[in-house]
């Protein structure tokens, strides 16, 4: 069966560094009111005092929540959906990524999710494998090491790790709009819809917006439109032995390169990069594409994988 990703379309390059702080220095904003309307309130105006409200319980916003709500500010983090997300995102964290949870405090996040150890990448050009090992890290004179694992089991120990810190409130609420002062100027807190309950009024100084690669805010604040040029088709193979064990692989066949990472002790992901327009999932043009076009290609060393893509669940990012 093939499923499109449930998002399926944004631009890769130019939306990855996601997250928009909006700052009010001085907010003159009272937080001390509870009700618009006493008798038919339709919005309900919170009266918990926050400096800080995050949109987006994902990488950035639970990294985030954590190292503030550490600091000693209070932290409200809206996330609208807080079940463990199912997605081909963010699988791969590479050393600098692992040095950046520790220096956050957050390295146990790593720990308990079946993740492997990556050491570095082996790529395949023109019947040839070159072995790219992670470089020395000064710091400890060891090898350094990233991880991969399921997303969703990472990001659900990053959440955990943010409702855990002191001062942090972890809501499950959808982030609607965002508030703005009198003159239009300034974001002074947001207007967020929770699963069980009436829209909520929340009020901070500071509010950072990290709702990800599909942001429904990045447009009120920037002109630049995507500028999709490839996609990611992307599906889970169980029981694969890769040539490299607990290392990338990037196989560059023509036109674009296939990646491949064990995500788990007994899954590894393929991501398959297909640039211009993407051929029919339903009609099967995609699966052709994949098996006359792309599986030729691949190295004698990786099993084939595309044999039984028939009944595989795709992914599709753009
Ligand atoms: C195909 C693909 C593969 C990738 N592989 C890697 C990799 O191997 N390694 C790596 O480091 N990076 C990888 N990335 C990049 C990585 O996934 C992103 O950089 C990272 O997820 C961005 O984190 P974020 O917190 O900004 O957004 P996200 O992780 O997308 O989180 C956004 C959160 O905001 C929530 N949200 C959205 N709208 C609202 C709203 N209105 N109200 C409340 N909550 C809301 C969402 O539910 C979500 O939980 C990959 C990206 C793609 C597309």
């Amino acid at each position: 069966m093939y499923t499109r990703g449930r998002n399926s379309v944004f631009s890769f390059s130019s939306v990855t560094n996601s997250g928009y702080l909006y700052q009010l220095p001085f907010c003159t904003r009272s937080h001390s009111y509870l009700l618009s309307n006493l008798s038919m309130p339709s919005i309900v105006e919170s009266s918990s005092e926050y400096d800080l409200i995050i949109v987006g319980a994902g990488v950035l916003g639970s990294a985030a929540a954590k190292a503030f709500g550490s600091d000693g500010r209070r932290v409200l983090l809206l996330e609208r959906d807080l079940s463990e997300p199912d997605r081909i995102v963010g699988e791969l964290l590479q050393p600098g990524g692992v040095n950046a949870l520790t220096a956050l405090g957050m390295e146990d996040c790593l720990e308990g999710i079946d993740g492997i150890p990556c050491h570095g990448y082996a790529i395949y050009r023109e019947n040839e494998w070159v072995h790219i090992p992670y470089p020395v890290n000064d710091a400890t004179g060891e090898n350094a090491v990233g991880k991969s694992f399921h997303h969703g089991r990472f990001i659900q120990k990053l959440r955990a790790a943010a409702r855990d810190t002191k001062n942090v409130e972890v809501k499950e609420a959808t982030v609607t709009s965002l508030i703005k002062d009198e003159d239009d100027d300034r974001v002074i807190g947001v207007l967020a819809n929770p699963k069980d309950g009436k829209e909520e009024k929340f009020y901070a100084p500071l509010t950072l917006v990290a709702d990800g690669l599909f942001s429904k805010f990045r447009k009120e604040f920037t002109e630049k439109t995507p500028d999709v040029r490839s996609y990611f088709a992307g599906f889970e193979i169980k029981g694969l032995t890769m040539p490299m064990p607990n290392h990338g692989h990037v196989i560059l066949v023509d036109p674009s390169p296939v990646l491949m990472y064990q995500i788990g002790s007994n899954e590894t992901r393929v991501l398959i990069d297909v640039p211009g327009k993407l051929p029919s999932i339903a009609n099967g043009d995609l699966k052709r594409y994949f098996e006359e076009s792309i599986a030729p290609q691949l190295p004698e060393s990786i099993p084939k994988v595309f044999g039984s893509i028939a009944n595989r669940t795709i992914e599709i990012y753009a």
